[in-house]
């Protein structure tokens, strides 16, 4: 039997939802329990790989090819789990299967309604994901926040779920407690509005995590308690962390799985989160940093600067850093600045390790490149991912190859020397305007040539990582840039597609045509980033 936990928000979006989600299935995982989750992003996007990663953050993959919001990557990584295509959900999905089912008479000539018909697809995709994934909790993060029109719907089928299997349906609300400079004082009332907000839908929180720049004390808690119509034991204090793995010691901390327990009726049963504890303690006592610098453009937001579009590699390089004891700085460099400004390049001495990331279209392609040509000559740790391995072929054809103005396709069509070109089943997609969930998605096989460095990171000849991308190092180009000493160290069996690049007499120079940080966990760092930490901690 699935017990299901839905997660909503109160009072603001970007208080760490996904991260609570993650941190309760942790818990119950530790206790023995099967666990999986469900994100639900109100947007009428069938997914998040056509959003925009500086409004919605990074684009996640899974195994099976979806692309999705970031927190289906946070709940990989804190369950040590691979998650799958129905463990996400949209509004623009939901839709489309009804309006689908309702082209071929499914519905038998009713008039298809929103309730019930929307709210009972979204009941059976949830079910769903409790029945494939056979978990024992199946946690249900309802995007955006209570009173927005767009959850609305959400909530009902919530509701809905609640009142057919009441003993088997939670509501735990995720709610921020300000702490306005000119009071002092943590204030409570925009909580007690979400509740009174998600009560007139129906739904009355059991739990309610407040999320905050302090612990919430007794006093709050005994206010927040009588307003909201909870017990004072059901108040969970979410203080700030700058280590999101401490967040499911710090629940535990308020005996949140204790208090699960309770509501379903269940035996408590102690967790062992012993080797987690040790993981993220360890953060706490690391002293030596290693300096890396991630060379992007999806940063700014006006005057903000949002790292949430690169958040799996972030975490990847944390996870590496941490398991071999360095403390990691991360240093959010903009491509953009080194094409207006190249004396800036020389600042890349200070660093130990540069990343080129993912990245798609011509704006700051060129500051990469230059940077791509910095860490090779001057011979500072590389790692790049996609794109950054895309341009690490074109810095080393024209450098070192001599075609000169050699390029990708996507940037310039007509280059005569195309060393990275579209994969030619993506041409028909983009002539078609066929631009959702088309790219190359997903996991695939790929084989490692003995004597490089990528073989012996992975210790195996064949490897599996997932992809997202339409172009290609081109073949054409393959035994001209071999000549020129460039290493093709790892290649699809399949379709023969390059996708690892090395070089020789330097001491690291890895770029993967695949995503590694999205396979990187907290107790399993990934073997790339874990060598190419190695080699940039070597660094003076
Ligand atoms: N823009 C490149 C492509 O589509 C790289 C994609 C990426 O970095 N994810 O092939």
């Amino acid at each position: 039997m699935t017990r299901y936990i839905f997660i909503v928000g109160g009072v603001m979006s970007g208080i760490g939802k996904g991260v609570s989600c993650a941190s309760i299935g942790k818990i119950l995982q530790s206790s023995g329990h099967k666990v999986s989750a469900v994100k639900i992003d109100p947007y009428l996007n069938s997914d998040a790989g056509t959003m925009n990663p500086v409004e919605h953050g990074e684009v996640f993959v899974t195994e099976d090819g979806l692309e999705c919001d970031q927190d289906i990557g946070n709940y990989e990584r804190f369950f040590d789990q691979n998650m799958y295509r129905y463990n996400y959900m949209t509004t623009g999905q939901v839709y489309h299967s009804v309006i689908i089912k309702e082209r071929s008479m499914y519905y038998n000539g009713k008039c298809v309604e929103v309730v019930p018909h929307i709210t009972e697809e979204i009941i059976k995709r949830i079910e769903l994901a409790g029945a494939k994934t056979k978990a024992d909790f199946l946690l249900i993060e309802i995007g955006g926040t209570v009173g927005e029109y767009q959850n609305m719907v959400f909530l009902e089928a919530a509701r809905i779920m609640k009142l057919r299997h009441s003993s088997q349906v939670m509501f735990i609300m995720v709610s921020y407690l300000p702490i306005p400079k000119m009071i002092g004082e943590m204030k409570t009332k925009p909580t007690q509005h979400a509740v009174r907000a998600l009560n007139s839908v129906g739904i009355q929180p059991n739990i309610i995590i407040g999320r905050s720049s302090a612990p919430i004390d007794n006093p709050r808690k005994r206010k927040i308690a009588i307003f909201c119509n909870i017990g004072e034991e059901d108040v969970i204090s979410a203080p700030d962390s700058d280590n999101i793995y401490e967040i499911p010691l710090n629940f535990e901390k308020d005996k949140m799985s204790q208090r699960i327990f309770f509501h379903f009726g269940m035996q408590t049963k102690k967790g062992d989160l012993k080797e987690w504890k040790k993981f993220s303690n360890k953060y706490r006592r690391l002293t030596r940093p290693v300096k890396i610098a991630v060379i992007g453009k999806y940063f700014s937001t006006g005057k903000f600067v949002l790292s949430d579009s690169y958040i799996s590699v972030i975490e990847a390089i944390k996870h590496s850093s941490w398991s071999l004891g360095f403390k990691p700085e991360i240093h959010w460099l903009d491509s953009e600045e080194y094409e207006t400004n190249p004396e800036k390049l020389k600042e890349l001495k200070k660093f130990n390790g540069i990343i080129v990331p993912g990245g798609f279209g011509a704006r700051g392609v060129e500051g990469k490149i230059k940077v791509i040509k910095y860490a090779r000559m001057n011979k500072v740790p590389y790692l790049g991912l996609c794109y950054g391995m895309q341009l690490a072929v074109i810095e080393f054809a024209r450098n070192e190859s001599k075609l000169k103005n050699a390029h990708t396709t996507e940037v310039d069509p007509k280059n005569p020397h195309p060393v990275i070109n579209i994969l030619p089943e993506q041409e028909e997609k983009l002539k078609n305007m066929n631009f959702g969930g088309s790219m190359r998605l997903g996991t695939y096989p790929c084989e490692l040539k003995k004597d490089t460095i990528s073989f012996k990171a992975y210790g195996e000849k064949n490897i599996l990582e997932r992809h997202r991308h339409r172009y290609e190092m081109n073949n054409d180009f393959r035994e001209k840039l071999e000549q020129a000493g460039l290493v093709i160290a790892g290649t699809n069996p399949q379709k023969n597609l390059v996708e690892i690049i090395e070089l020789k007499n330097h001491p690291f120079f890895v770029a993967v045509q695949f995503h590694p940080e999205l396979k990187s966990r907290p107790l399993r760092p990934h073997p790339l980033f874990r060598e190419f930490i190695k080699a940039a901690a070597k660094r003076k």
